[in-house]
């Protein structure tokens, strides 16, 4: 039996967006406990600044943690909202109202008249196919653009229009820059922060990344871009993106509105496949448990949606609404928990192990490790790791066991969060490499993570005269 059986430890991570709906402190450590391993805050409708509180709170419980739990901030970048309006504006189906920027609002004469926060909306909306709100909960035929930019569309269904609700132009080239002043204000208060994760929304081309790569290097941050991956460009530009982002995130919601969503499913597979070959963490994200927003029980079509994503060996599911605003955020993050858990012994059973390629030496040596583990029927993958690349190298081939981590790097503890199967420990790697490897087995044991008895393929770095060489062993915990 595995640590992972046991001790029912997952592979697969869990996102959890924070919002109203947990942002008390009890609420926050019931997710930790439930399964957590990445809190995301989104940056869509407060700024970073504002929602440091949250981020100290969440650094404060996972401190009393072992295990590392990452923070994720999600950047709003180029997107068009609707205004703010006092109360939701009803619509009925076939009703043609105007959509503009506010300086229109008289030109809409008796229509009802929807403001957007885009300049050149009437000028990018000429391409467009329809205009979708809230990811298509309402769409829109467009019907004329007069030539100041206002546009008349008539509603294909009945529905409410509240305050600065996401506006998708599929088909349109939004010529919008990628990130605004507020944006970079963000990325420079998440670097001061020192948080995890930076996922950026909207991202059409790899420059955009580098872009913030190049932020980032300039301010010394270590922290990680997660390009999201919801645009036709993204989709088409998605090689160059992969090379210069850290992590991905197939951001399902807004893909399935500027994209038809059946495209979605092939999408998310091929995107998750490249990832693994490259040794990158990937997030299958939205709409994963999306009635528990207001049901304690997943349906059954939104469990095998998250089984999928076990299967196809994803870093990450992430739980949106469900956690942030929804009637039952602990019970979906057990719901998620139960479901990856049950279809990761059904993958273990069934022997379902798929090993992608190795591209370096330090690649090689960690699928020699999983090689090794599997042929002794080990309990888990032990590394000690300084900079979480070994780790991060063992996480790739899906070992279908649990890869402790032991780090003395607070950083790489809490990034790892967000990789396959790795639970990170935080240990002093003070003295002879021996006395470390002991303190983090000892450390693995109060964690839960392992037992005396168990056998663990044990990776560690050893320095020889004239550089280091990394150690492969199998040895049992004593
Ligand atoms: C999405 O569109 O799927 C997504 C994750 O983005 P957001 O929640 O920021 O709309």
């Amino acid at each position: 039996m595995t640590a992972s059986d046991r001790l029912q430890k997952r592979l697969t991570k869990i996102v959890c967006t924070l919002g109203p709906a947990c942002f008390a402190p009890d609420q926050l450590k019931g997710l930790v406990k439930a399964g957590m391993n990445v809190a995301r805050l989104n940056l869509t409708h407060a700024s970073a600044k504002k929602q440091l509180p949250i981020v100290h709170l969440v650094k404060e419980i996972r401190s009393k943690h072992p295990i590392g739990v990452g923070i994720l901030l999600d950047v709003r970048c180029a997107q068009v909202r609707t205004g703010v309006v006092e109360k939701p504006i009803e619509i009925k189906k076939g009703q043609e109202v105007c959509f503009g920027v506010e300086k229109l609002r008289k030109e809409s004469g008796k229509h009802a008249f929807i403001s957007v926060d885009y300049s050149a909306f009437g000028k990018d909306v000429r391409k467009a196919e329809i205009l979708l709100l809230d990811n298509g909960e309402m769409s829109f035929d467009i019907v004329s653009i007069s030539k100041s930019g206002l546009v008349k569309a008539r509603a294909r269904q009945d529905g409410t229009i509240g305050s600065r609700r996401h506006v998708n132009m599929p088909g349109a080239d939004i010529s919008l820059p990628t990130f605004t002043d507020a944006d970079w204000e963000d990325i420079e208060t998440a670097t001061k922060e020192g948080v995890d994760f930076l996922a950026v929304s909207f991202i059409r081309t790899g420059k955009d990344i580098a872009d913030v790569q190049a932020f980032l290097r300039k301010k010394k941050s270590s922290i990680r871009v997660m390009a999201k991956i919801e645009t036709r460009q993204a989709v088409a530009n998605f090689k160059d993106i992969l090379r210069e982002s850290d992590a991905i995130m197939v951001a399902r919601g807004d893909l399935g509105a500027e994209l038809p969503f059946e495209q979605v499913p092939v999408i998310q597979d091929e995107i998750v496949a490249q990832c693994r070959a490259a040794g990158k963490p990937v997030v299958v994200a939205t709409h994963m448990l999306e009635s528990m927003i207001e049901h304690p029980l997943p349906t059954r079509a939104e469990a095998t949606d998250v089984a999928h994503a076990a299967t196809i060996r994803t870093d990450t599911t992430m739980l949106s609404g469900e956690t942030a605003s929804g009637r039952h955020p602990l019970v979906a993050v057990d719901a998620m928990d139960r479901i990856l858990r049950a279809t990761e012994q059904h993958l273990r059973e069934i022997n379902g192990q798929d090993m992608p390629k190795a591209i370096s030496d330090m690649e090689a040596r960690a699928q020699s490790a999983v090689l090794l583990a599997r042929s002794v029927q080990a309990t888990a993958i032990v590394v000690m790791t300084k900079s979480g690349k070994s780790a991060e190298a063992i996480s790739k081939f899906r070992p279908m066991i649990p890869i402790i981590a032991i780090t003395d790097d607070e950083t790489i503890w809490s990034q790892l969060s967000m990789h396959y199967g790795v639970s990170s420990l935080l240990c002093s790697f003070k003295g002879e490499l021996e006395d470390s490897v002991i303190r983090g087995m000892k450390a693995a044991v109060a964690a839960g993570l392992l037992e005396k008895g168990d056998e663990v393929v044990l990776v560690t770095g050893t320095e020889i005269t004239g550089g280091s060489v990394i150690s492969i062993q199998a040895r049992e915990v004593r």
